[in-house]
C-alpha cells in the first residue's frame, strides 16, 4: 500500500460495492469519440495519459465525483479539464440561454488560475470561453469579462466570493464544479469563501476535487461537497 507510484481506486461508501471503472491506457480509449479533444492531444505530443489521468478520465467521464490525489506536476489539471469540456458539450442548456458559466475551478492563487486558464485555452474545445478571475486583478474588467457569455471561470475563492455576494456573477448555472488543490486552499484559509460559493452551485453538480495530500480538512471539504465520490490516487497515502 505504501509503494509510491502505484495507482489506487477506493470507494469511500464503505459495505457498498460499486463499479470501479478500468483504468485507461491511452488517450483513445477516454477520448475517441471526441476528435476535437483528440486532435489537441495529439498536436502536443504527450505519449501517453499519466497515472492519474488514466484513472480519472474513466470515474469523470461517468459522470461521477471523483477525489483525485496526486503529488504536484502529475497531470491533474487535464485530468479534471478535459472530461469538463465534454460535460459541458453535453449539457442540455448551451452558453446563449445560460446566464452565467457552466464550469467552474477553484484554485488556491493567481498563479495557478493564470496556469489553468492557458490549458484552457490551450486545449480549447467547441470554443469555449473561459476567464480568470483572481484577487489583485483588475476588478471591473474581471466582472465585464465574467458578464459577457463566459462558459468556464477559473477563480480563486476570495474575489469570486466578492464579486458573488455583490451579484456580479450567477453561479446557479454551474453544473462542473473543480475544488483544485483542496489542501492549499485549506492552508490559505479560504473554507469560508468556499462554502459561501458552493452554497449557490446547484447541488445535482459533479464535483471534482484534487490535492496533493489528505489531511483532515481535505476529508471535511469531501464530505460536504462530494456525492458518493470515487477517490483516486496515486503514491503514498497517510492515513
Ligand atoms: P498538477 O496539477 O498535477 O500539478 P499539471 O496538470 O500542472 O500538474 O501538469 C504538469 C505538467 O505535465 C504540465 O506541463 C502538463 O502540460 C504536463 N502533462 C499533463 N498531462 C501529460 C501527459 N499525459 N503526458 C505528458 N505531460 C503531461
Ligand atoms: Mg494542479
Amino acid at each position: 500500500r505504501k509503494e509510491n507510484n502505484d495507482i489506487f481506486v477506493d470507494d469511500l461508501k464503505e459495505n457498498e460495492k460499486r463499479h470501479i471503472p478500468n483504468p485507461i491506457c491511452t488517450f483513445e480509449e477516454a477520448f475517441k469519440p471526441y476528435p476535437g479533444i483528440m486532435e489537441n492531444i495529439v498536436r502536443v505530443g504527450f505519449i501517453k495519459p499519466t497515472p492519474i489521468q488514466s484513472q480519472a478520465w474513466p470515474v469523470v467521464l461517468k459522470g461521477l465525483d471523483l477525489i483525485g490525489i496526486a503529488q504536484t506536476g502529475t497531470g491533474k489539471t487535464l485530468a479534471y479539464l478535459l472530461p469538463g469540456f465534454i460535460h459541458m458539450d453535453l449539457q442540455p442548456v448551451r452558453r446563449d440561454r445560460r446566464d452565467g458559466p457552466g464550469m467552474l475551478v477553484l484554485t488556491p492563487t493567481r498563479e495557478l488560475a493564470l496556469q489553468i486558464e492557458a490549458e484552457c485555452n490551450k486545449y480549447s474545445y467547441k470554443g469555449f470561453k473561459s476567464v480568470c478571475i483572481y484577487g489583485g486583478g483588475d476588478r471591473r474588467a474581471q466582472i465585464n469579462m465574467a458578464t459577457s457569455g463566459v462558459d468556464i471561470v477559473i477563480a480563486t475563492p476570495g474575489r469570486l466570493n466578492d464579486l458573488q455576494m455583490n451579484n456580479h456573477i450567477n453561479l446557479r448555472s454551474v453544473t462542473y464544479l473543480v475544488l483544485d488543490e483542496a489542501d492549499r486552499m485549506l492552508d490559505m484559509g479560504f473554507e469560508p469563501q468556499i462554502m459561501k460559493i458552493i452554497l449557490d452551485i446547484r447541488p445535482d453538480r459533479q464535483t471534482v476535487m484534487t490535492s496533493a495530500t489528505w489531511p483532515t480538512g481535505v476529508r471535511r471539504l469531501s464530505k460536504s461537497y462530494l456525492k458518493d465520490p470515487m477517490m483516486v490516487y496515486v503514491g503514498t497515502l497517510d492515513l
